[in-house]
């Protein structure tokens, strides 16, 4: 690629291995559970998560969605952060397709829920209150700016969702992001949690595509939610075996990513004007300080037009710059990177 795209990991192609797998999937109606390469991918992500089964989705979003049709009832409410992807980024689709009330609490700095918000979100038994079902953790945490969450804290949050009789959802997105930084088995993190929504694309580089996992009988629901969205594909398995190299090829390179991160954070915070905000996994925020004679829009404009390397402006903080690291971009395109921001600063 003549470019370097920063702006997420969303951006990531399939890799050359991924399109030749694609071409060559074997493949079924994936509505009529007949397509081995789903049906595998399948398999696998529920085994790794030391779950009973999974159903590979459209998107992460449909993920969320799915799992909290199948866990909720309309009318019910849900516990979920603040600033979490579910509640700000998937349309409130949990409302406005499932009649599901958010009930959210403040994600703290370390992106955790705290348990006196959890404890005191939980309806009592009265007729005035919706029934409070579910909770839902993010891991890595998104807007928290790719924070991991501990396998300690998660296990508290699930003792605690069953003392109290609620579901655990984990929405996952980036778990294996996760897993590396904390170099634990991805399963650890998701101990006692009820269902887990994990992205095969981001960092694994699929071209598209989520997968659930759970117990048979909430994935059998799940299937269900996933058609009434019309997310029930037909000959899946072109994605499916991307998501099967993502699953078993990918994962263990992301480390690489969150380095190479920490690289650019420590090559950019050297240069006059550019103020580190965080740097957390593969994920940089920077801000430009008031010294500089740039807005924001110029300075990623240059970046765009001299350089071809892409940044967004982030919208959720004003003046911040959101930069994640993936793997098309490598040591090189670090450097690339660290130079071409001096040059446009100076
Ligand atoms: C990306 C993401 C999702 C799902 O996004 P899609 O674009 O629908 O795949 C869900 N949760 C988090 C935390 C995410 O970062």
């Amino acid at each position: 690629m003549n470019y370097i795209d920063l702006r997420s990991d969303t951006v990531t192609h399939p890799t050359p291995e991924m399109r030749e797998a694609m071409a060559n999937a074997q493949v079924g109606d994936d509505v009529y559970h007949d397509d081995p390469t789903v049906n595998q991918l399948e398999a696998d992500a529920a085994a790794m998560f030391g779950k009973e089964a999974a159903v590979f989705v459209t998107s992460g979003t449909q993920g969320n969605l799915c799992a909290l049709l199948a866990h909720c009832q309309r009318g019910e409410s849900a516990i979920i952060g603040d600033t979490s992807h579910i509640f700000r980024y998937e349309q409130g689709g949990m409302a406005q397709l499932g009649g599901i009330l958010p009930h959210t609490v403040p994600v703290q700095d370390d992106a955790t829920l705290r348990l006196s918000d959890l404890e005191a979100a939980i309806n009592p038994d009265d007729e005035h209150k919706p029934v409070t079902r579910l909770v839902a953790l993010e891991n890595t945490h998104n807007s928290a700016g790719g924070i991991p969450v501990s396998a300690d804290y998660t296990r508290l949050v699930a003792q605690f969702a069953r003392r109290n009789g609620l579901i655990l959802h984990i929405d996952g997105a980036r778990i294996f992001n996760a897993a590396a930084a904390f170099g634990l088995d991805a399963k650890s993190l998701v101990d006692g949690a009820d269902s887990l929504s994990f992205c095969l694309s981001k960092g694994l580089c699929a071209p598209a595509g989520s997968v659930l996992v759970g117990e048979r009988d909430f994935i059998r629901r799940a299937r269900r939610a996933r058609k009434a969205l019309g997310g029930s594909m037909r000959q899946a398995g072109v994605l499916a075996a991307a998501g099967l190299l993502a699953l078993h090829t990918m994962r263990d390179r992301l480390i690489d990513d969150h380095e190479n991160a920490q690289l650019l954070a420590e090559g950019l915070s050297e240069i006059p004007g550019i103020a580190i905000n965080s740097q957390h996994t593969n994920f940089v925020f920077f801000s430009l300080s008031a010294a500089v004679d740039m807005t924001l829009d110029e300075f990623v404009g240059a970046l765009r037009q001299e350089y071809n390397i892409y940044m967004s402006p982030y919208a959720g903080e004003q003046g911040q710059v959101r930069l994640r690291t993936h793997y098309w971009i490598d040591r090189e395109a670090i450097n690339k990177i660290i130079a071409a921001v001096n040059a446009v600063l100076t």
